[in-house]
């Protein structure tokens, strides 16, 4: 099969055209292309600085592996537009972008399905189908970056066009500058694709997305924590916990019987340690489970000592689980004890996308 363009980072792109026999400036102007031209094709017009011969070869030699989007769907919230893309095998995968009050946010899969089963997740309920490749994860970024580009300012207004009116971001605002690995799939359960295309994605003379910038989440693959932090990865680690004790963890996240919370809070140490990052925490808020005042006192006395941010995330709907999300009442309390208890910071994620099945944990592919 062909090399997709998009798995390469800018060294192995050079590394190509060498041993095409092409000048190194070549393999630049192409890369330019790609990221700041955001090409979509080897067409002349979208790579007018490659020599004939170049994009001739470049079409019988490589692909360039552009997701076709199958549906774009938009929230009622304004601020949130789901993309089911087209894989090359027929298959597909769902890509959120976010955009509030200037900042722009690309949530990106890294697997279709998932393995790990949690039983409140949409991802989950569908099982795992297979790993992307690093090329499917940086071209969904690709994707969101030609998206905002399209939503270029109006040239009467100021205003990007895409933006529902009363809404508008401020002009000249609308670059991707935030990833986060949370679309459907556990990201340490395809560690090498994740990681070199992490790599792609931060290139300073591509999409150059800061390191403060991509935030990777978790369900608690311990081993896959340990080498984040073994690897100085320029990533923000987020571990979904859900629970504070063994059992009432397990019983919501299969893998804790494989990775148990022990071992889990000590790869957290292990990483805050090493990194001296702090690490942020997803507790699915779940009405009657998880959100009473004893479990944000259970979850205060873990994370004690630890750098921690805890991220509420009231449940979102799917078929294929019944409970139910906390109202705003005890979603308050729980933060004010983690607040007042604990001096643990935190926050409450906004429900965005829920409409159109774009919140956590609702993405999946039939
Ligand atoms: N596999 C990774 C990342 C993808 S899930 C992980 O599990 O961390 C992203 C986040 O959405 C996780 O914190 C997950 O626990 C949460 N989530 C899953 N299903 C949810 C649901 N129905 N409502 C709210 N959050 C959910
Ligand atoms: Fe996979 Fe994360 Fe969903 Fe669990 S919550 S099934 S790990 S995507």
């Amino acid at each position: 099969m062909q090399a997709d363009l998009y798995d390469l980072t800018r060294e192995q792109l050079r590394l190509l055209f060498a041993r095409w026999g092409f000048a190194p400036v070549h393999a630049a102007r192409l890369w330019n292309g790609l990221y700041l031209g955001l090409a979509e094709s080897f067409a002349p017009e979208l790579l007018p600085e490659l020599p004939e011969k170049v994009r001739a070869h470049l079409a019988s030699a490589a692909r360039l592996g552009v997701l076709p989007v199958a549906r774009a769907t938009d929230s009622t919230d304004g601020f949130t537009r789901k993309y089911l893309l087209r894989l090359d095998d027929s298959r597909h995968l769902e890509t959120v972008l976010m955009r509030y009050h200037g900042r722009v946010t690309a949530c990106l899969s890294t697997q279709v399905g998932c393995a790990m089963g949690c039983g409140f997740c949409a991802t989950g309920q569908m099982g795992f189908v297979r790993q992307l490749t690093p090329g499917e994860i940086v071209a969904q970024a690709v994707h969101i970056a030609r998206a905002l580009r399209l939503a270029a300012p109006c040239l009467v207004s100021g205003h990007p066009v895409a933006d529902p009116p009363g809404r508008a971001a401020a002009p000249g605002k609308a670059r991707l500058r935030n990833v986060v690995l949370m679309g459907m799939g556990e990201p340490l359960h395809n560690y090498e694709a994740v990681m070199h295309a992490v790599d792609i994605l931060r290139d300073p003379a591509g999409l150059a997305l800061g390191a403060e910038r991509i935030t990777l989440s978790t369900v608690g693959v311990v081993p896959g924590i340990l080498r984040l932090a073994h690897e100085r990865r320029p990533v923000h680690l987020a571990v979904s916990l859900h629970a504070a004790t063994q059992a009432e963890r397990a019983a919501l996240v299969p893998v804790a019987k494989k990775w148990p919370l022990d071992e889990l809070m000590a790869a957290c140490r292990s990483y805050s340690e090493q990194t001296g990052r702090r690490v942020f925490y997803e507790w699915t808020l779940i009405a009657g489970t998880n959100d009473s005042p004893e479990h944000a006192r259970a979850v205060g006395r873990l994370l004690r000592g630890l750098p921690a941010q805890v991220n509420l995330i009231p449940l979102n709907p799917t078929n294929g689980f019944a409970g139910g999300p906390s109202g705003q009442d005890a979603a308050r309390r729980f933060q004010h004890i983690l607040a007042n208890e604990f001096s643990l910071p935190s926050t409450i994620r906004q429900r965005r996308g829920i409409d159109i099945a774009a919140g956590c944990g609702q993405l999946a592919t039939g």
